[in-house]
């Protein structure tokens, strides 16, 4: 039964995977269990999110939008890759979820079909963790190093705890019936890899590598330094000979 995590235990699977954590004021009893009246959980997936908007923090763990009460999202993730708790209970982030395209991460499914209203909804609130990353969500704006490589940390110790595969980790745009796009836009580079765009399946490809990892891993940032070239005959020679110079100076 995939219960909902505890506050205390969400910081400690976060903490073991090396996630630099912030506690926003409030955030352990912060939901909307009780004004809904339905309860969080069980979880099956995770679903990732931009923002579109700059110093998005205190909307998503507090404030909400009009129309959206606040929280937007268990986990904020900022540029600096600190993420923020922002509720362990229910979070207004997902909308609607096309029951096609859930079902596809309910099943752990290796391909994910494009959401069709027609197949059903779900209501994804009532299922899935909601991480938003922020970002401007303009495909300009750049999804830092330290906020990628958190994210997939994010993502992994969720999927770690649960004994999920990375195939549990959705993208809001593959199981929106309202047209949402995120997450997406350029990401300055994760561990040997350079400037990329964001896709979920690279993200998930980087989840899947990550879990075969210890919670402690953090992947490799720059290709091994190469061998060192063994001294040609010239070097040789003219060390000797500094060696030589020295000894006789010394006799
Ligand atoms: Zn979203």
């Amino acid at each position: 039964m995939a219960s909902p995590l505890s506050p205390d235990r969400l910081i400690a699977i976060l903490r073991a995977e090396g996630v630099k954590i912030s506690e926003y004021p409030g955030w352990r009893t912060r939901e909307r269990d009780d004004e809904t009246g339905k309860p969080f959980g069980p979880v099956h997936m995770i679903l990732n999110h931009h923002t579109a908007s700059r110093n998005s923090r205190d909307i998503v763990a507090r404030d909400g939008v009009a129309g959206l009460p606040g929280p937007l999202a268990h986990i904020h993730l900022a540029k600096d890759g600190i993420a923020t708790l922002c509720s362990a209970g229910r979070t207004n982030h997902a909308g609607l979820m096309a029951k096609n395209a859930y079902n596809s991460f309910l099943n752990e499914a290796s391909t994910h079909p494009a959401p069709s209203k027609a197949s059903g909804t779900v209501d994804g609130n009532d299922v899935a963790y909601g991480i938003e990353t922020e970002n401007l969500g303009d495909n300009k704006d750049p999804y830092t190093r330290a906020q990628y490589d958190a994210w997939v940390r994010i993502n992994t110790a969720i999927c770690r705890e649960y004994d999920w595969s990375e195939q549990s980790c959705g993208c809001h745009k593959e199981t929106s019936v309202e047209g949402k796009v995120d997450p997406r836009g350029p990401v300055e580079g994760y561990g040997t890899r350079g400037r990329f765009d964001y896709t979920p399946k690279q993200f998930r490809a980087d989840v899947a590598e990550r879990l075969k990892h210890p919670a402690s891993w953090s992947p490799p940032t720059s290709a091994p330094a190469p061998k060192p070239k063994p001294p040609t005959t010239e070097e040789r020679l003219t060390a000797l000979e500094k060696r030589v110079t020295a000894l006789e100076k010394r006799s």
